[in-house]
């Protein structure tokens, strides 16, 4: 038998990621995700004040959520979004 253990699997080719652009519509933040073709259901919540960036449900799932900081416009807003307490979601 021959020791194939060190060696490196090849990459699963079939699996593609696909870079996906978000805007928030209550702040603007611009948020990136990966694409990956799964069966989901969610939604993903802006950090900055806390609405819903988008919402999903279907075939794909949205992972890896990265905001884009240097596309930050606005300047960042204290008050709270329709009186709901900004707790942070962390
Ligand atoms: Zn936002």
């Amino acid at each position: 038998m021959t020791d194939t253990s060190c060696k490196k699997t090849t990459m699963p080719g079939a699996e593609r990621t696909v870079r996906v652009m978000f805007v928030c519509e209550g702040c603007m933040a611009i948020y990136e995700a990966s694409q990956v073709s799964r069966t989901a259901t969610k939604y993903f919540r802006c950090e900055q004040c806390d609405g819903i960036v988008y919402r999903w449900s279907g075939n794909y799932d949205y992972v890896q959520w990265k905001r884009y900081p240097k596309e930050q416009a606005i300047s960042a807003d204290p008050t709270p979004q329709r009186g709901r307490s900004s707790t942070r979601a962390r």
